[in-house]
């Protein structure tokens, strides 16, 4: 098994790279933004093909670094999609936001399967890699899809009558408009559950990470808006659950630890033994499961997902780039986190959609996004 991981220097990566050890799996290219210290480093201790960072900045440090291997290096965004496209057995695509696009639709066109944890893909471009992913192409690493993944094997698809998504709550569940004016930046950061890269922790905090994964889960599953239910699970053991036809609900349960669903990714359709440092499951521990409604009029990107969500075409992309704008202004310490929903919300309502969908317009359409977001910051 040979595997080209995009974004090995995140959290996502580092999870994959332990799980690579683990079963002494083989990397055929690793890449990542800027961070070339981890690419070094992991490249000498996996011996890959080729090495690529995005960020152009940093290719002449990285080419300083790995002058002594004979590793190949690539760079920018032609380098991402040609490690995409290499000869391998899966690519892992854990890039962070919507450059994780294009590299995602190169796999595809070159016949490798994808395992997907950048799921700003599926959300911007939901359409486009649909129309090129065969069935079973694509493998959910998110949690969340890899639950409903496992859940629906060995059924018949069209069986499903509705997709139940488990969420967290975040940081602030149980918070009312009012107390979220004063939160802070440390405990936005802050997740109860999963340890997880800032980027999607916010998103955990907003609850648009689970905006993002509704739409994630009604372009993998094929699955209408309506046919999708997000429910409040804090001890997030419950992972999702499929009902079916009949009302049979089945669900996939373990204690959170996200290189569980990142090695079924890697193996499918095969399980393997994960080892001791894995948490095995004890329902008589945990002792009881809650569930609730959650609270889609104080936690806005919800419900600005849903939407985009119904209103199909570039909706998805506008809502994600207004995201990925007004998280980054978070994250700079430019805004406060109550804006970041208001933002999201206004940049939904006034950035006009394409009428059709393609690479040009989903840029097009998220640039247009990212400029509204700028201006009100
Ligand atoms: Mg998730």
């Amino acid at each position: 098994m040979e595997i080209v991981l995009l974004g090995s220097s995140g959290s996502i990566g580092l999870q994959t790279l332990d799980v690579v050890r683990k079963h002494k799996m083989s990397i055929a290219a690793i890449a990542a933004r800027s961070d070339v210290k981890a690419l070094a480093l992991q490249a000498r201790e996996f011996k890959p093909r080729c090495v690529c960072v995005f960020d152009e900045k940093y290719y002449g440090d990285l080419k300083i670094r790995l002058a002594d291997t004979g590793v190949k290096l690539l760079v920018g965004m032609a380098g991402l999609c040609e490690v995409a496209a290499m000869e391998c057995s899966t690519v892992l695509n854990a890039v962070v936001g919507m450059s994780g696009l294009e590299p995602t639709l190169a796999a595809l066109e070159a016949g490798n399967r994808v395992a997907l944890a950048n799921k700003e893909t599926i959300v911007a471009g939901g359409e486009l890699v649909m129309q090129l992913a065969k069935v079973g192409e694509i493998i959910p690493v998110d949690s969340e899809h890899s639950a409903i993944f496992q859940c629906i094997r060995g059924n018949n698809k069209e069986d499903v009558a509705k997709i139940i998504l488990t969420a967290s709550g975040g940081a602030f569940y149980g918070y009312n408009s009012e107390q979220l004016k004063s939160v802070t930046r440390e405990q936005a950061l802050c997740n109860p559950n999963w340890s997880m890269g800032a980027k999607v922790t916010v998103d955990s905090a907003t609850l648009m990470n689970k905006g993002l994964e509704f739409i994630e889960a009604m372009w993998l599953f094929g699955v209408s808006p309506s046919q999708i239910e997000v429910v409040i699970h804090r001890q997030s053991i419950l992972h999702s659950a499929v009902e079916f036809a009949d009302g049979a609900v089945i669900a996939q349960l373990g204690i959170p630890d996200m290189r569980v669903p990142i090695q079924y990714a890697l193996t499918y359709p095969e399980r393997l033994d994960c080892g001791h440092d894995v948490k095995r499951l004890s329902l008589a521990d945990v002792g009881s499961l809650t569930f609730a409604r959650p609270d889609e009029e104080t936690f806005a990107c919800l419900s600005a997902a849903k939407k985009a969500a119904n209103k199909g075409n570039n909706a998805c992309a506008i809502l994600n780039a207004a995201n990925e704008a007004a998280v980054g202004a978070f994250l700079q310490g430019e805004i406060e986190f109550c804006r970041i929903a208001e933002l999201v919300v206004g940049a939904c309502e006034a950035v006009k959609a394409a009428e059709s969908v393609s690479l040009a317009t989903i840029y097009g359409d998220s640039e247009s996004a990212k400029e509204f977001v700028r201006l009100k910051i």
